[in-house]
């Protein structure tokens, strides 16, 4: 089975046999800090200059009202 990839900054990440895609997973995970999401409220790890988790950001690209 293949590891799945899933963050609070973009939910599910594809295409993780790429090398270069892994490392800037890695490099989004250290880069982001805990937070409350301003959509949910919720605490999540969000790279700092996002303010709401995916899901809130999907919601949003489906004509939500963010
Ligand atoms: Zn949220």
């Amino acid at each position: 089975m293949p590891r799945t990839y899933v963050d609070d900054n973009f939910g599910v990440w594809d295409n993780m046999d790429d090398p270069d895609h892994r490392e800037f997973y890695h490099q989004v995970q250290r880069e982001s800090v805990r937070k409350k999401c301003q959509g949910c409220g919720r605490m999540v790890r969000l790279r700092p200059s996002y303010g709401i988790c995916n899901s809130c950001a999907e919601r949003a690209e489906r004509g939500g009202d963010y």
